[in-house]
């Protein structure tokens, strides 16, 4: 089989990093990247942010600040919207067998380390925000032609395509009224 899969493959095994002696995934940095962009109580508190950084052995965990300028510059660039659009954090470029690849040795090296691998694989354009406003999470667009606009069709996209219909409709009724 020819696809884009086996490209994507051997893509990632070029990619992939060592992170405190994790090796490191496409996947894996996905899934990084969203769980730390959906952190939307875990910065709330220094401990909470520890613990998030403990349970992913991330190493040292980073300034608490920095980790939410970075997580609100790195929503604001994927929304493109007109926030901070500079994150802050220590990468290395470590030389494994003979490649450079991007390590670190703290939280936020990592996240931001993972979001630069992914842009370099083309897949930074698939990091979405839910659109909808008590939703607002962050998703990965895996459609072929990342035509995906809510993080899941069945809860925010129902509730928007009834929400137009109810304001469609409550529209007609008010011309009907006046008419
Ligand atoms: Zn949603």
């Amino acid at each position: 089989m020819h696809s884009s899969d086996g490209l994507t493959a051997a893509r990632r095994d070029a990619y992939s990093g060592g992170v405190t002696g994790l090796t490191v995934g496409w996947d894996h940095d996905v899934e990084l990247l969203l769980d730390f962009l959906n952190t939307r109580h875990v910065l709330d508190s220094e401990a909470s942010w520890r613990a998030w950084v403990t349970e992913r052995g991330l190493g040292r965990s980073s300034e608490i600040t920095q980790a939410r300028a970075a997580r609100a510059a790195l929503r604001s660039s994927i929304e493109g919207s007109s926030g901070p659009q500079t994150a802050a954090g220590v990468v290395h470029i470590e030389l494994t067998d003979g490649v450079p690849v991007l390590s670190s040795s703290d939280a936020l090296g990592a996240v931001l380390a993972a979001s630069a691998r992914l842009a370099v694989l083309g897949s930074w354009e698939r990091f979405k925000i839910c659109p909808a406003d008590d939703c607002q999470r962050a998703f990965f667009d895996r459609s072929r032609n990342r035509s995906r606009t809510w993080c899941s069709m069945q809860v925010c996209g129902n509730r928007e395509k009834a929400r137009t219909f109810r304001k469609r409709t409550r529209a007609q009724n008010s011309t009907l009224a006046t008419v």
